[in-house]
C-alpha cells in the first residue's frame, strides 16, 4: 500500500467517529429522553476524544509528509491531502488545556446565556462572554493572523475571507439594501392577514415532506423529525436528514424551514459515493452550503411560479382556509417586507443587514474596539442606523442568537456569503436553463437539481468556495447579482 492509501484507510475510521457522534447528537435533539442528557454527554465526549487522539496522531504526520512528496499526485489526491492537513492542523495547534477551557467556559455559558435571555438581562451573561472572548483571542494567538485575532477563526467556517474582503464584499449590498428598504417602506403595504388562522401541524408536516419530495429530496436516504432548532445533518453516505419545528399559527414557517433543510439535504444526497469516508465528502465552506438552502427557500419557494403551481395544492391540504385568496396575493404575501428584531424570521431584504450587524459588531469587539459591556448599546445604534427600528429589550437585540455563546465568531457572514452566492448561481442557471422558471411553474426541478448537481454538488471539497463559484458561474465574486435581484424583484412587488 502506497502513504496515500494507508492515509485514506485511517481517515475512513476518523470519518465513522465523526458520523457515529452526528448520529448520538441527531438523536440527542430528536428522541432521547431528558434524563438521558448526562450519559449521551459523557459519550459523544468519549468518541470525540478517540477521533482526536487518532486524527492528530503522529504516525499520521510521517504519512502525510511521504504522500504529499509522492510524485505524479492526481488532483483528486492533492485535495484531499489539502483537506486533511487543514483539518489535521487546526486540531493540532491548540493546546489541550485551552480546547478544554474553551468546551467547558461554552457549556457554562449556554445554561447562562439561556437564563440571560429569559430575563432579558444582558448584564448576566455579560462575564461569561468577555470570558469567551479571551479564550477565542488566545485561540487565534495559536493560530496566527494578520490585523485582527477575528481573522484567525474565520477559517472554521469559510476559508479565504478576511475581516477587510468581508467588509469590501457586503459594502454595496448594505447601501444598497438601506436604500431599498427606504423606498419600500414609503410604499402601500402588503395585506398578510388571511394568514392569520390556525394550520393544523399534522397536515402542514405533509405538505411540507410533499413539497421537499418534489424538489428532489430522496427519503430513502432522508427521513424528517421534529427539533426544537431545525438543522440538517449526515450520518453517512445515504443518510442525510432534517428536522423542522411546527407552530399553529404560522404556517409558511415550518414550510419554508423544510425546504431550507431540504436544500442542504439535497447538496449531501449529491456528494460523490466515492469520497464518503474521505476529507472531500463535505461543502468547501458554510458560505456555499447556505447557497444551496437559500436557493431552494428564497429563489424557488419565495418565486411566483413556484405559488402558481403550489397554492392550489395547498387549498386542497387545508379545504376552505384560502378560499378567495389568488397566486398573485399569496406570492406578495410571503414577501412581505418589513424591519422586524429577530435575524430568523427577517425577510429577504432585511435578512442581511441583520448579519452585517453582528459581523460589524464581532470585529470591533476583537480588534479592541469595542468592550463587551458595551455590546448592548452598540447593537441596538446599528438596528436604528441600518434597519430603523428601537429595540426594546436585549432578549430581542444581542442576546437573540446562541452563536456567542458557542464561541462561533466568524460563522455569521457565511449567511449572507452564502446569499451572494446563491443570486450568482441563479443567474447562470437561468441562462443555463432557459425553462426554468416554467419548469418550476409545472412542478418540475430535475433539470434544477441536476444543475445544483453538475456545477456544485459533484464536486465536494475538491476546490476552494471562491473558486468552485467562480468555475460555475464565470463571475469574480461581488454581490452586485444579488442586488439586482433584490432591486429587480421588490420594485417590482411594491
Ligand atoms: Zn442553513
Amino acid at each position: 500500500m502506497t502513504p496515500f492509501q494507508k492515509l485514506e484507510e485511517s481517515y475512513a475510521e476518523v470519518a465513522d467517529l465523526a458520523h457515529s457522534i452526528s448520529l448520538l447528537s441527531w438523536d440527542q435533539q430528536t428522541q432521547m429522553p431528558p434524563r438521558g442528557a448526562e450519559a449521551r454527554g459523557n459519550q459523544i465526549a468519549t468518541l470525540e476524544g478517540i477521533l482526536h487522539e487518532r486524527l492528530t496522531a503522529p504516525a499520521l504526520g510521517d504519512l502525510l509528509d511521504q504522500a504529499n512528496s509522492a510524485p505524479d499526485q492526481t488532483d483528486r489526491q492533492r485535495a484531499w491531502l489539502r483537506e486533511f492537513e487543514f483539518s489535521r492542523a487546526r486540531k493540532m495547534t491548540l493546546p489541550g488545556s485551552l480546547v478544554k477551557e474553551l468546551a467547558l467556559e461554552t457549556s457554562r455559558a449556554f445554561g447562562v446565556w439561556s437564563q440571560a435571555r429569559k430575563k432579558s438581562d444582558f448584564a448576566l451573561f455579560a462575564p461569561n462572554l468577555g470570558r469567551i472572548v479571551e479564550l477565542k483571542k488566545q485561540e487565534a494567538e495559536c493560530y496566527g493572523y494578520e490585523k485582527t485575532p477575528w481573522n484567525a477563526l474565520v477559517p472554521d467556517y469559510e476559508r479565504g475571507l478576511t475581516a477587510d474582503s468581508i467588509t469590501t464584499l457586503f459594502a454595496p449590498l448594505r447601501d444598497a439594501t438601506t436604500r431599498l428598504l427606504d423606498r419600500i417602506l414609503g410604499s402601500k403595504q402588503i395585506d398578510t392577514s388571511f394568514l392569520n388562522q390556525k394550520w393544523d401541524t399534522g397536515i402542514q408536516r405533509e405538505f411540507g415532506l410533499r413539497v421537499a419530495r418534489d424538489l428532489g429530496y430522496d427519503m430513502a436516504s432522508g427521513r424528517q423529525d421534529i427539533a426544537a432548532h431545525p438543522f440538517c445533518t449526515t450520518i453517512g453516505h445515504g443518510d442525510v436528514r432534517i428536522t423542522t419545528r411546527y407552530s399553529e399559527s404560522r404556517l409558511l414557517d415550518a414550510l419554508l424551514g423544510t425546504i431550507h433543510e431540504a436544500g442542504h439535504a439535497m447538496y449531501e444526497q449529491g456528494l460523490p459515493e466515492s469520497d464518503a469516508r474521505s476529507p472531500l465528502f463535505d461543502a468547501p465552506g458554510l458560505g456555499v452550503h447556505e447557497s444551496q438552502s437559500r436557493f431552494w427557500e428564497i429563489r424557488i419557494a419565495h418565486s411566483r411560479p413556484f405559488w402558481s403551481h403550489y397554492l392550489p395544492t395547498l387549498k386542497q391540504y387545508f379545504p376552505g382556509q384560502l378560499d378567495g385568496v389568488d397566486d398573485e396575493a399569496f406570492y406578495r404575501a410571503a414577501n412581505k417586507v418589513e424591519p422586524t428584531l429577530i435575524r430568523v424570521e427577517a425577510d429577504e431584504v432585511c435578512y442581511n443587514l441583520h448579519v452585517i450587524i453582528r459581523f460589524e459588531l464581532e470585529v470591533r469587539i476583537f480588534n479592541g474596539e469595542l468592550s463587551v459591556a458595551d455590546l448592548p448599546a452598540a447593537w441596538n445604534d446599528l438596528y436604528k442606523r441600518y434597519l430603523g427600528i428601537d429595540v426594546p429589550n436585549d432578549a430581542q437585540g444581542c442576546l437573540q442568537d446562541v452563536h456567542w455563546a458557542y464561541g462561533s465568531f466568524g460563522y455569521f457572514p457565511t449567511y449572507t456569503v452564502g446569499n451572494i452566492y446563491c443570486a450568482m448561481l441563479t443567474e447562470k442557471m437561468q441562462a443555463d436553463i432557459p425553462t426554468m422558471w416554467d419548469d418550476c411553474a409545472a412542478g418540475r426541478f430535475d433539470a434544477i437539481l441536476g444543475w445544483l448537481r453538475q456545477n456544485i454538488h459533484r464536486h465536494g471539497k475538491r476546490f476552494g468556495a471562491v473558486e468552485l463559484i467562480e468555475q460555475a458561474t464565470g463571475h469574480k465574486v461581488s454581490c452586485d447579482a444579488l442586488i439586482r435581484h433584490l432591486e429587480g424583484k421588490y420594485s417590482e412587488i411594491y
